[in-house]
């Protein structure tokens, strides 16, 4: 009798056990279209990746997953959990040949110094790739589970609809900031220029802030197209954008107004400050040297201050810059207008006594 049973059980448990296996891909192939339907109602490349990584926490119960999209001149990196961020940063500077880590950019956390760090050993991490023709991503996993081939079926479903969703949201974001960015120079055009500058004088009436505005022309911009070439003009164009850009602050806001003509909104700053800044940025281009071709070329420009006036108006505060931009090429270019009243020493007052008396 024991023996009887000990044979029947012994058949039984493969069958038990295959019943549960189908049991758990179906289950996983429920889970798996509820999060396809899901993913492509998402709106960012967060979201999606973000639905991709619910996926995969569902199905393979990950201990680490990571997403890495290639960008121009940077990846973005979506991490869960963070504590492996170390030891797999130092393999993504090596897969996507990247020398800085500061082209790493995190989506989907900040860190902290004190955060503890735990290694895996390199053979248990699997990646997948995706490439579309306007996105290139690579996906790092260590599965909490033995995978079985059909698991490689399911992982391949789920990544082949997030690489269709992402390319489709690169699109789209591409179309987005085609509409609003001039492409010679990477600043907001015009028209988002006024739309930001509403938005702004909005928020600064609501906070009782002050906002101020600068414009800025490039000094006897002609005569370098006429001397250097078209090229050399927009190569100059592009660099003096790259720099004030550069040197303003994350909710600044500058924007291409015309041909060599910038404008910028400086959110919570009153004129003072952004006649300083006027000033700093004035000195920085002309102490840079764009090179084109071998050739070294010099640029100035002149910059008109302006501040948003009791009656909060759109209009007047570019007219205004506008109007002391006019000022500062009739006073010999290179200059910001309304300029900053300099206090001298005792020292310089004396020695522009004597100078003005020996010139007299
Ligand atoms: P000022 O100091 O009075 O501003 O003199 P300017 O020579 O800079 O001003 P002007 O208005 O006489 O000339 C502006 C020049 O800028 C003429 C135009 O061809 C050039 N320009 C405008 N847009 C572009 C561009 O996208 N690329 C290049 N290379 N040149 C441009
Ligand atoms: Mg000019
Ligand atoms: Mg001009």
């Amino acid at each position: 009798m024991k023996h009887t049973l000990s044979r029947i059980s012994s058949r039984i448990t493969p069958l038990f056990s295959m019943i549960f296996k189908l049991l758990e891909r179906q289950a996983d192939h429920t889970k798996l279209t509820r999060h396809i339907v899901a993913l492509n109602k998402k709106q960012s490349s967060t979201e999606i990746i973000n639905e991709v990584a619910l996926c995969l926490k569902d199905i393979l119960n990950y201990r680490l997953f990571a997403f890495v999209i290639k960008k121009e001149k940077s990846v973005d990196i979506w991490l869960d959990p963070r504590m492996y961020k170390k030891s797999l940063e130092n393999i993504i500077l090596e897969d996507f040949c990247i020398k800085n880590k500061e082209c790493l950019n995190y989506l989907n956390h900040t860190f902290h110094p004190d955060e503890q760090e735990e290694k895996f050993d390199m053979k248990d991490l699997v990646f997948y790739e995706l490439n579309e023709e306007n996105c290139y991503s690579r996906i790092y996993m260590l599965p909490q589970k033995h995978l079985y081939s059909y698991h490689d079926e399911v992982v391949n479903l789920i990544l082949q609809a997030c690489s269709a969703a992402l390319s489709r949201q690169v699109k789209i974001e591409n179309l987005k900031s085609a509409a609003v960015i001039d492409p010679l120079t990477g600043c907001y055009n015009r028209r988002e220029f006024e739309s930001q500058l509403k938005r702004n004088i909005s928020g600064a009436i609501r906070h009782k802030n002050d906002l101020s505005a600068f414009m800025f022309d490039l000094d006897h911009f002609k005569k370098i197209n006429d001397t250097y070439g078209h090229l050399a003009g927009d190569k100059v164009l592009q660099e003096v954008a790259s720099l004030v850009q550069k040197n303003m602050r994350t909710g600044d806001i500058l924007a291409r107004y015309g041909g060599e003509e910038f404008i910028a909104i400086l959110p919570a700053t009153d004129k003072v400050k952004a006649m300083e800044l006027a000033d700093r940025l004035r000195a920085k281009i002309s102490n840079k040297t764009i090179v084109h071709d071998n050739v070294a070329i010099k640029v100035t420009a002149s910059f008109g201050v302006s501040e948003l006036n009791r009656h909060a108006d759109m209009t007047q505060i570019i007219q205004d810059a506008d109007t002391m931009l006019y000022k500062a090429k009739l006073n010999g270019r290179n200059t910001v207008m309304p300029g900053l009243i300099k206090i001298f020493s005792n020292k310089e007052t004396e020695k522009r006594k004597e100078n003005t008396i020996f010139a007299g």
